[in-house]
């Protein structure tokens, strides 16, 4: 940690007790850690080395400062005036637990290791995780789905750690979970998630995965920072569709790119910026409500550099 010196007392004091809790980077550069490679930094950047140590660091940072939980980044847009709080890393809360068709995971799990862990203990249900690169947190917070399955369909229970500390269980029932949204109580970090899966054989799971990773590499542009959809699919319609007919399929602004294979993907060609992907999304909202009469709605997370962002609300 690197604290300058003229660090205000009271923020030297909890940032301290917060550095024997994890990692803490001051000033860390989000770009570093979103698939889409863009962001400024983060004011404070933690990684708490376990679930004690992240709930006794909720208690330890001041109300005033906000804070973002990061799971892998694959759907966020940070600004590239970065975030003026801190974001939480949960990647070191990665446990994955076994008991007959029942799963729990740390919130800091890659989907893609649970998917593969389940192939291996003959489980079905998760298939689609295995090509979402993102964490069992992002995922819950999310609803990631794809392939006719979501987080949802499996989904009985999440822990959560509330701002003040204190654990809370909420059935997946009462999440409010919908297309690509989950109700989490307000200023909650997803701790764990459980899962109640199917029996089959480990061969087939594993074929129904394979078969969707080949889908995905066939049709989406993933050899280039990207942060999958960037659109919600408006009911009954494709948001790759509207963007291509309203003929921005391949438009760019700066280093920023509609993809030529995926008229829902932006790519970063290099040197994109945050402003350039916001520019892109607002020009495509601008373009398709214009010829069609639909309001495009991101599904990316387009945070702020403030609290306002707060991913979550109540539940
Ligand atoms: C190549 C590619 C393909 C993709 N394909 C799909 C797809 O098929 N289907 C799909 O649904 N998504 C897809 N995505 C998007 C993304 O992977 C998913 O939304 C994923 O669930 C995000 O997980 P993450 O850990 O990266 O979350 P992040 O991007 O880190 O965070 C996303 C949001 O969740 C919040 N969050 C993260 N962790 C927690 C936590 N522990 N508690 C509370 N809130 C939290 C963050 O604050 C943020 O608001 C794709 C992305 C890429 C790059």
């Amino acid at each position: 940690m690197n604290i300058a010196m003229n660090t205000p007392l009271q923020e030297l004091d909890w940032s301290q007790q917060m550095s024997q809790l994890g990692t803490l980077i001051e000033h860390e550069p989000m770009a570093r850690h979103t698939t889409l490679a863009v962001g400024g930094a983060a004011r404070w950047f933690f990684r708490p080395n376990d679930r004690a140590a992240l709930i006794e660091a909720m208690t330890l940072s001041p109300a005033d400062v906000p804070t973002l939980p990061l799971g892998r980044g694959s759907n966020m847009l940070i600004p590239d005036t970065g975030y003026d709080g801190v974001v939480i890393d949960l990647s070191e809360l990665n446990t994955i637990e076994f008991n007959g068709c029942s799963v729990k995971a740390g919130a800091g799990a890659r989907m893609s290791r649970l998917a593969r862990q389940c192939a291996e203990n003959g489980l079905t249900g998760c298939e689609f995780m295995a090509t979402v690169p993102g964490d069992i947190g992002g995922g819950v917070a999310m609803n990631a789905g794809c392939f006719a399955q979501q987080v949802s369909d499996t989904l009985t229970y999440i822990e959560v750690v509330l701002a003040n500390g204190d654990i809370q269980e909420i059935n997946a029932a009462d999440l409010n979970i919908s297309y690509r949204h989950t109700a989490l109580p307000k200023a909650s970090l997803v701790i764990s998630a459980s899962f109640e899966l199917r029996t089959d054989h480990p061969e087939e799971i594993r074929e129904r995965m394979r078969a969707m990773r080949s889908r995905r590499s066939a049709t989406q542009p993933l050899t280039q920072p990207n942060c999958g959809s960037v659109f919600k699919n408006p009911e009954g319609d494709h948001a790759a569709r509207l963007i291509e007919a309203a003929g921005l399929k391949g438009f760019s602004i700066g280093g920023a790119r509609i993809s030529q294979q995926h008229a829902n993907f932006i790519v970063n060609e290099g040197d994109a910026s945050s402003a350039d992907i916001m520019a892109l999304i607002e020009r495509a909202q601008r373009v398709v409500k214009q010829q069609s009469g639909i309001e495009l709605e991101p599904e990316v997370r387009m945070i702020s550099d403030t609290n306002s962002a707060w991913p979550g609300e109540e539940a």
